[in-house]
């Protein structure tokens, strides 16, 4: 491809909101536009690559034995009620009516049209295991969208679903793409580790996230520093306090606290460690509020409150609810004497430590109040992030570092098949529901990852499987006819190679170009300039060691090419 004929602009001011590398990156490079919050066009350069890294899925996936389908992307309402998603899901999901008053959503995942295409085709255990894919736009309606193709509300994903008789298939299955996902991502040069995951709202009994490992990450990952067993923050399992012996009760006191709603005021104002605090938050859980009690350095993980209060949604109680509901004060909510709802803390907690709590009146903290003598606790439950330097179920401590989710496989079991009443024959000639799995990649954000990865000062640095060209030809001076006929037919003797050359033929300075060659990163530079002049010789850069090699014009063609297939 000629760049004076093909459509390639750079932006010179990167948007102040892009904060990462690879959106910086992406928007100079001119490989994405921003149209909307969260939604990108993929201008010609960008679509290469992601069509680079969607044939490398085909063909892994297509190996696997999983087929490709596509499916809509609008769906009717009625398969996300019979799935109990269509209020669950929350507001990532995009509804919309049509002229009829039909409402529909625009899918931001497919388990249940792929259900439903397996409820009407799938009859016998004969037809198992089946296992197929697509490669398509989904809409999630994020609360904060950012980082470019990372965390976009339109986005592109390749989503699996396999369908089995038996859970022995199932996990059959599971490892095939496991191993798939781990050739996916090595061929596109990205370092991966599969971490245990939580299962979310997609449900089910086991799942693993592939995660990249980089600074940058939105997700922590817990790794544990005997086993080597790295779990998502969201599903790092904390250990039970372990009493040695009970303290004796200790009679509470009054302490005047204004102006102390948070744990900072009340640490400074008290003089005292955010560990001697419990902090009390007020939830509503499927309409009944609970007061959840974790200690004041610790977070809460709603993941974990949500399923182990086997709840269908959790509402933080805002301030002005908190004094019409239990007349209490905001800032100042406590456990102590406290009837008005059930109690459930962290079992990290010392059940006979004496903590300072909120006094539920204006201005007041109570010290000395031990759970054990004063609060009636309906259970202690495993509620909060793990955090770096605890004790991990393996025998070790956890280590945090940051990471980035590309993938995600569950076993989803018969969630989705039981709820929508989808059923084959099975050997013994009864109806069984499907026993299934769902695999999911993000195709952009794989990208953007494989940026975060492989890019320095001067800008991405591509594996040769994802390179949008495999070759940056440039003509250093295009006004002189004997570079312009050398690069020609250079262009030609390539391209009949079957390599893919992006020439580079432009009348701007030669400054101008190797700014955008690095720019663009691919992975070998074929310069013709000066040197072809005076010694016919031209000049091969490495694009990612930054090396540079002399070649003779005459048969250059074969050391390029061997030189590339050796990138
Ligand atoms: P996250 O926790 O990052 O929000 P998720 O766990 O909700 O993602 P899945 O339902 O597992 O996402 O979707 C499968 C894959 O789709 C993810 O592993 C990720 O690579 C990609 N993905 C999910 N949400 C987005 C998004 N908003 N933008 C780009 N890619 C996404
Ligand atoms: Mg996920």
């Amino acid at each position: 491809m000629r760049l004076s004929q093909y459509f390639f602009s750079t932006l010179k001011e990167v948007p102040k909101d892009a904060e990462i590398a690879s959106h910086q990156l992406m928007l100079r490079a001119g490989f994405i536009q921003q149209l909307s919050s969260g939604i990108y066009s993929y201008l010609p350069l960008g679509l290469k690559v992601l069509q680079k890294f969607q044939e490398i899925l085909r063909q892994e996936l297509n190996s696997a034995g999983a087929i490709e389908v596509l499916f809509p992307s609008v769906i009717p309402e009625e398969l996300w009620q019979e799935s109990e998603r269509w209020d669950a899901y929350g507001d990532q999901l995009l509804k919309m009516t049509d002229r009829l008053g039909r409402q529909y959503c625009f899918g931001p995942t497919h388990e249940e049209v792929v259900t439903e295409m397996a409820k009407q085709f799938i009859h016998s255990y004969k037809q198992l295991p089946l296992n197929v894919y697509q490669i398509q736009t989904k809409f999630r309606d994020e609360l904060r969208p950012r980082f470019g193709l990372m965390r976009g509300r339109e986005f592109c994903m390749k989503d699996a679903y396999s369908f089995h008789d038996s859970e022995s298939s199932l996990d059959e299955t599971y490892q095939v793409m496991k191993t798939a996902y781990y050739n996916i991502f090595e061929s596109c040069g990205l370092e991966v580790q599969a971490v245990e995951a939580d299962s979310g709202d997609i449900g089910g009994s086991e799942s693993a996230e592939f995660m990249i490992t980089a600074e940058t990450g939105e997700d922590a990952i817990m790794k544990c520093s005997e086993s080597g067993h790295a779990v998502n923050v969201e599903a790092a399992k904390t250990m039970p306090f372990k009493a040695n012996e009970f303290r004796d009760q200790v009679s509470i006191e009054h302490v005047s606290t204004p102006s102390m709603k948070r744990i900072e005021e009340v640490v400074n104002g008290l003089n005292c460690s955010s560990s001697d605090l419990l902090k009390s938050l007020l939830v509503e859980v499927d309409n009944e509020l609970v007061l959840v009690l974790i200690r004041g350095d610790h977070e809460l993980n709603e993941l974990k409150l949500k399923k182990q209060l086997n709840a269908f949604s959790i509402n933080f109680v805002n301030d002005d609810d908190v004094f019409n509901t239990i007349g209490t004060v905001p800032g100042y909510v406590g456990p102590y004497q406290l009837s008005e709802c059930r109690i459930v803390a962290d079992h990290s907690l010392d059940p006979t430590y004496p903590y300072i709590v909120g006094g539920n009146q204006p201005d007041t903290h109570l010290r000395n109040v031990q759970l054990k003598y004063d609060v009636t606790v309906e259970s202690y439950l495993d509620l909060r992030n793990a955090s770096a330097g605890e004790l991990t179920p393996w025998g070790g401590v956890y280590e945090e570092v940051r990471g980035i989710e590309v993938g995600h496989i569950f076993k989803l079991g018969t969630k989705y098949s039981e709820s929508m009443k989808a059923s084959f024959m099975n050997k013994e000639g009864r109806p069984s529901p499907f026993i299934m799995g769902c695999y999911g990649i993000g195709v952009g954000r794989t990208v953007a990852a494989a940026i975060e990865q492989n890019s320095d000062d001067k800008g991405m640095v591509w594996p040769k499987s994802l390179s949008p060209f495999d070759i940056q030809l440039i003509c250093v001076n295009p006004k002189k006819e004997i570079l312009t006929n050398a690069c020609d037919s250079l262009y030609t003797n390539l391209k009949n190679t079957g390599l893919d050359i992006l020439y580079d033929d432009r009348l701007d300075s030669p400054g101008k170009k190797f700014q955008d060659a690095d720019l663009i990163g691919i992975p070998l530079q074929v310069i013709v300039g000066k040197s072809f002049e005076k010694s016919s010789e031209i000049e091969v850069k490495f694009r990612s060691s930054g090396d540079r090699l002399s070649l003779p014009y005459d048969r250059c063609v074969e050391t390029i090419k061997e030189l590339f297939d050796g990138c």
